[in-house]
């Protein structure tokens, strides 16, 4: 059934007429509207838009938010994307006026506190990593992937090693990881796991040399497990010329516990929006600062926040560094995505990040201690904030891992991460967090079990799955190939959205 048989669309609401706002009456003289705007182009029929009153609009938009699945709705284990709850007061620090109504071109000593937060960001973001300087700018953790890897090329370059064209990456990294790469104009080189789920150190050895310009991994990795060689990693890339670039997703798992920059990485990502408070998932805004050594500085994106200006100027932007690679977004990054990182960190102290990573790390050690007799665990040993299970046992029994997670929604659960990391047939990928009750932990013990049996007793059920959802099963084929994600006026000629999907 089309969703909009249950659920009108906004444009076909209302009727002609109705106002959801009420201004008063205009006492300023007014101009006719072409002598503003060039009559060719003012449109010559009235725009064909929903007229409602206020409210319609709220009941309409309530009533959208109440199908969502979000992490203040319920449990959202998706692995790798840290789903924690992230604290309503950061909220209301994004929103506060000097934060929220600032303007980027205003003069810089009419936003000291907001040029001294991101300054005092920077630094608490390098002392987590362990490294030198940061920028505030990429948008994203992808984003920063692509930026530390120009920071990379740049270095080379600089070093006259503008032959290095090789990145290597592990074959259980994240999508973006390789992507970010080949956008960057490299070559990827793919370093097979071993049976521990770690990198093969004896595969690595035969993929580096004088082309590598640097290699890229998470740690703790995609399937939640610790990189144990990870020191013997880096003194072989660097013995070999490359650097070393950290895909931080994953720090969660590793906050005030050990440092990228200890470890021998040159470049780290943090995904704000995952680790420090920010609500993700609908495709908000994010932030990916990136974290570099001291051999990096030079190149790091314009402008830089620097301290000891003039005296109504302390803080200032920075935008003369000839080596630089340049902006990579516009102005100073997202902000407001910063004024919660900031509040978050500030708020949990260094003790309260530990603590956060701790609990974290409890939390999925204990779901897969609880769930690995009943799903097939491939890596069986201690995991960090999240561990990726195998249906293998059941696709045996014609349910797979997609039904499972399917199955979880009619249970008010958001599905694992599924089909990923490739590297593990059938995967269901489980990050619980550290902001998750015992009691919720062990409710998602009691689905999984409950799922389980299903599995053997009413398979049909898990098929069909979900069956409590606003919408049941997607066709994803052509959700991915003809999706329809625009509304057109009913006397257009355009595909109407009315049909059956
Ligand atoms: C989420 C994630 C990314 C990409 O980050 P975005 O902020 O979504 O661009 C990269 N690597 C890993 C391991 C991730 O989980």
């Amino acid at each position: 059934m089309g969703i909009n048989q249950q659920f009108p669309l906004l444009m076909e609401l209302g009727s002609p007429g109705r106002r959801a706002y009420s201004l008063p009456k205009l006492d300023v003289p007014s101009r006719p509207i072409e002598d503003m705007i060039p009559r060719d182009f003012l449109r010559q029929d009235p725009a064909s838009l929903p007229e409602l009153s206020e409210l319609e609009v709220v009941r309409h938009y309530t009533g959208l938010s109440r199908r969502n699945h979000g992490v203040d709705v319920g449990f959202y284990p998706l692995g790798s994307c840290t789903m924690k709850y992230n604290p309503k007061v950061n909220e209301d620090l994004a929103f506060l006026p000097g934060f929220a109504s600032i303007h980027p071109y205003q003069p810089e000593e009419t936003v000291q506190g907001a040029l001294q937060l991101m300054y005092q960001l920077e630094q608490a973001l390098c002392e987590i990593a362990g490294l030198d300087r940061a920028t505030l700018s990429p948008a994203a953790g992808a984003h920063g992937e692509l930026t530390g890897l120009m920071l990379i090329k740049a270095y080379h370059e600089a070093g006259g090693e503008g032959h290095r064209n090789e990145i290597v990456v592990p074959d259980a990294a994240h999508g973006t990881n390789p992507a970010s790469a080949a956008m960057c104009g490299y070559k990827i080189v793919e370093v097979p796991s071993n049976d521990r789920g770690g990198v093969s150190v004896e595969h690595l050895k035969g993929l580096i040399g004088p082309k590598t310009a640097g290699l890229m991994l998470t740690n703790p990795n995609t399937l939640g497990l610790f990189e144990e060689e990870i020191l013997t990693i880096s003194e072989l890339v660097h013995a070999a010329g490359g650097l070393l670039y950290y895909d931080g997703a994953n720090a969660n798992a590793i906050l005030g516990k050990c440092r990228p920059g200890d470890m021998g990485f040159d470049v780290v990502h943090f995904n704000i929006h995952k680790t420090f408070s920010t609500p993700h998932g609908g495709g908000g805004p994010g932030s990916g600062p990136i974290a570099v050594r001291d051999i990096l500085v030079p190149f790091l994106p314009t402008p830089t926040v620097e301290v000891g200006g003039s005296d109504e100027k302390e803080f200032f932007l920075h935008y003369d560094r000839p080596q630089s690679i340049g902006q990579v977004k516009g102005f100073y990054g997202n902000f407001l995505v910063l004024v919660r990182a900031y509040g978050y960190i500030r708020s949990m102290g260094s003790d309260g990040l530990r603590q956060a990573s701790e609990d974290a790390v409890l939390s999925a050690n204990y779901l897969m201690e609880q769930l690995k007799d009943i799903y097939h665990l491939p890596y069986d040993r201690v995991c960090k904030h999240e561990f990726v299970l195998s249906a293998t046992n059941q696709k045996k029994q014609g349910v797979t891992a997609q039904d499972i997670a399917k199955r979880l929604l009619d249970y008010n659960i958001h599905a694992p991460t599924v089909y990923f990391p490739l590297i593990v047939e059938e995967a269901l990928m489980i990050e619980p967090t550290e902001t998750e009750s015992k009691a919720e932990l062990d409710r998602f013990i009691d689905v999984m079990v409950a799922i389980a049996r299903e599995v053997t007793e009413s398979p049909e059920q898990l098929r069909t799955a979900p069956h409590h959802t606003v919408v049941g099963r997607l066709d994803e084929t052509q959700a991915a190939r003809h999706p329809i994600v625009r509304w057109h006026a009913p006397n257009s000629d355009a595909e109407s959205l009315n049909g059956d999907e």
